[in-house]
């Protein structure tokens, strides 16, 4: 805490503390007023404007120290001013002592509290970003909810100094006027009990949840506006259709056929989408194979004088291939036809919320079905960068079918796929330049976790230019150039193939959106709610043409949601829950991601620590010549509670399974580091990291003690 909060905390306590050691509560009572009564009446007579500015001014202070009084106060405001100017004196007093407290609460200790439960206010956070006002206004008029503890929580939201002070003034004047009122009557009240009649305390809970009530049939309202211009078919011939039959499709379609519902799955292309055929499984054997390479270049390393490997990059390409097919059975239109899936080869396209429209080679049928879920993915972004198209460049769609090994290659994009492919087209032999416009290389990790891998590009004959803007593509006598752009000097380099690889737009269109008016949200993917349903509730949609993530793992979560809220959401719906969601680049060495790392606590404003454990340590990366790479840890400070893990290394993807179930379950590093890992494994880099986490939380003072205890044991 900054010396002027602490300041600003010791006044209030100071000025609290004060209030109560020379019992000033006894001039806040009903009774010292009675006594004074009269007294007080003729000052007002004599001087009106000076009574109202001093009541107002002890208003304004005992609200804002959050002191008790305000409801005798009221009362007595009442008493002496009457309804009118008693409620308007009041209601400004209330609110600005009000803001005042919030004001307070919110420069003291919203920073030290949002940094520390950050993560934890998040949904709290976004809640009151889209709908403060509407709980303020229920807080202030539900009598349930104390005046001060309301302005004291609400200062530590982002909720606005203003909304904050017209929503209090609002929401608390029906209440006002009600002591005021009472208050004109002082002389018959007794105790403040009576005030408040159970049908007054009923009468204002049910204004104070009036708006939510409203919100919420004003939203059922708009949900159902949309369907007003469709005919809604008297019945359907399915539960669910299913548009897309990659990893979220696939999942959908699974999870609907074996809770019995009646559901179809429509795929245009290739069952088992771009995972299958085009990412996931092609690139990950491509590696494999160019990990060999690089095992081989490495001979002398493992003790060996020399290895030589002759390859034919055609045959890798076809093994590549031969990968896919192998796999390709778990996607199957056969297995998945077994399991209880109608399989249809076609384009599918959305003619009205319940039908979907599917034209294949033997013409085009309507299906009609409750509920539709659109996973129809996504494709490659190509720039408008002016020549880029003319040349046909490489993508992750079309880069599979190369038989021969591109001499020069051009890299666009330093993401991950852009990473992956470079390096395994260099181990193959190609002179490879990756080409980033930004600072560096798999942008959304940490720095030092992009050096590592653009130092292991480099020492492999990478060439790297980030902060490079490409400009343009020229060919000139039949020589292809990528003319770049570096701190305003220009450049080119000269290739025979070039990949794009800037990045993945999802597919929305040519399939119905438009004609339905289904929006696309500013990242470009279909808008959905946190349950994943579009403006039609009943059309969902998942996978990589939902966002925000593009991963097979987070298409198949988003998947179950999407399908259990399509056909059981009249009964419960389950917000889609991203809380924590892991990811692994396949470079080598290998980036492995869960939760925070140190670049998104800090534009998150999230308190962290930091654990770094290198696994050069490692007994058995040493063993296997791979000992370099890192397990770095984000700790709630002083606490064992994981925030985040990044694990650069030799499996990196496979180790971080360790900290996503830790942190799915809540287990902290203490639990890690009390697991028996075997030895040697590279998991124990994991149990060491939370070792090293460990002796930096040593209990020093006990320690000393068991030192002094040791040395009487030796006396
Ligand atoms: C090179 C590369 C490597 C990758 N590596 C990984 C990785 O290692 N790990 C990871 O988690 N993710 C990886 N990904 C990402 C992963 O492939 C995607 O996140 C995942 O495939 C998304 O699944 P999806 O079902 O949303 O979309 P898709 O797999 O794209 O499936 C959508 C399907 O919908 C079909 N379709 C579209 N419109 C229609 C229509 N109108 N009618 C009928 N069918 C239609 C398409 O033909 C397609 O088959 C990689 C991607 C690439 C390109």
């Amino acid at each position: 805490m900054t010396k002027a909060r602490l300041l600003m905390l010791a006044a209030i306590i100071a000025l609290i503390a004060a209030f109560f050691f020379f019992d000033l509560s006894r001039y806040f009572s009903l009774e010292y007023f009675k006594a004074q009564q009269a007294a007080i009446n003729d000052f007002y007579t004599t001087n009106p404007l000076a009574t109202a500015a001093i009541y107002f001014a002890i208003y304004v202070a005992v609200a804002g120290l959050s002191l008790p009084g305000a409801v005798p106060m009221t009362l007595v405001g009442g008493a002496i001013f009457g309804l009118l100017w008693g409620t308007v004196i009041i209601s400004f007093a209330s609110t600005l002592g009000a803001t005042l407290a919030f004001l307070a609460a919110r420069f003291v200790l919203r920073d030290s509290i949002q940094s520390r439960f950050g993560d934890k206010l998040a949904a709290i956070n976004t809640g009151i970003a889209k709908d403060g006002p509407f709980y303020l206004f229920t807080l202030r008029l539900v009598p349930a909810f104390p005046f001060f503890v309301i302005n004291l929580v609400m200062g530590l939201t982002p909720l606005r100094t203003w909304t904050f002070y017209w929503v209090s003034q609002l929401g608390m004047l029906a209440g006002t006027i009600v002591y005021v009122n009472a208050g004109t009557e002082i002389a018959k009240i007794e105790s403040l009990r009576g005030i408040l009649s159970p049908g007054l305390i009923i009468s204002f809970t049910l204004l104070g949840v009036f708006p939510l009530i409203a919100k919420w049939i004003v939203n059922s309202i708009k949900a159902r506006k949309v369907y007003t211009k469709w005919n809604k078919p008297a019945s359907f011939d399915r539960n669910l259709v299913v548009i897309g039959a990659g990893s979220a499709g696939l999942v959908t379609a699974y999870i609907a056929a074996a809770v019995k519902a009646k559901v179809t799955l429509i795929e245009k292309h290739k069952m088992g989408g771009d995972c299958l055929n085009t990412g996931c499984v092609p690139s990950k054997a491509l590696i494999r194979s160019a990990k060999f390479l690089s095992h081989a270049r490495r001979c002398k390393e493992f003790g060996m004088k020399s290895a030589s490997v002759d390859f034919d990059f055609a045959e890798v390409m076809e093994r590549v291939q031969r990968v896919v097919t192998t796999v390709e059975p778990h996607d199957s239109t056969e297995r998945y036809s077994n399991l209880g899936v109608e399989c249809l080869t076609g384009e599918a396209k959305i003619s009205s919320p319940w039908s979907v429209e599917v034209t294949g080679a033997g013409g085009t049928q309507t299906l009609t079905t409750r509920n539709i879920v659109i996973a129809a993915g996504a494709r490659p972004f190509i720039p408008p960068i002016p020549g880029l198209q003319e040349i046909n460049p490489l993508t992750s769609d079309t880069i599979w079918s190369l038989r021969r090994l591109p001499r020069r290659l051009a890299v666009l994009g330093g993401g991950p796929i852009g990473s992956e492919l470079a390096q395994c087209f260099a181990r193959f032999g190609s002179e490879v330049t990756q080409v980033e416009m930004l600072p560096r290389l798999l942008i959304r990790e940490d720095p030092e976790i992009s050096q590592m891998v653009m130092r292991r590009f480099e020492a492999e004959g990478i060439k790297v230019l980030v902060n490079h803007k490409a400009k343009q593509v020229l060919v000139e006598n039949g020589q292809k150039f990528l003319v770049l752009e570096n701190e305003g000097r220009e450049s080119r380099i000269a290739f025979d193939e070039l990949l794009c690889a800037v990045g993945r737009v999802a597919n929305t269109s040519g399939y119905g959106l438009e004609e339905l008016g289904i929006p696309v949200s500013k990242t470009r993917t279909v808008e959905t709610n946190e349950f994943l349903q579009t403006v039609y509730p009943n059309i969902y949609a998942c996978g990589d043409v939902a966002g925000p993530f593009q991963f097979t793992h987070t298409a198949a979560h988003q998947a179950w949601y999407a399908a259990v809220n399509a056909l059981f959401g009249r009964i419960r719906k389950f917000k889609a829950d991203y809380s924590v969601i892991p990811w692994a680049t396949f470079t080598d060495p290998e980036v492995a991601r869960v939760g925070l790392n140190e670049q998104d606590a800090r534009e998150q404003g999230i308190a962290y620590e930091v654990t770094n454990y290198g696994i050069d340590d490692l007994d058995r990366a040493i063993a296997d010549e791979e000992a370099h790479g890192v397990v770095k840890v984000l700790t709630v400070p002083g606490k064992d509670k994981i925030l985040g893990a990044t694990i650069v290394g030799e499996h990196a993807g496979d180790l971080l399974a360790e900290y996503v179930g830790a942190m799915r379950h809540g287990l902290g590093l203490n639990k890690i580091l009390g697991t028996i890992h075997i030895y040697p494994t590279l998991a124990e880099a994991n149990k060491y990291a939370a070792g090293a986490w460990k002796r930096a939380h040593q209990p020093e003072k006990l320690l000393r003690w068991a030192k002094r205890y040791h040395a009487w044991m030796r006396a």
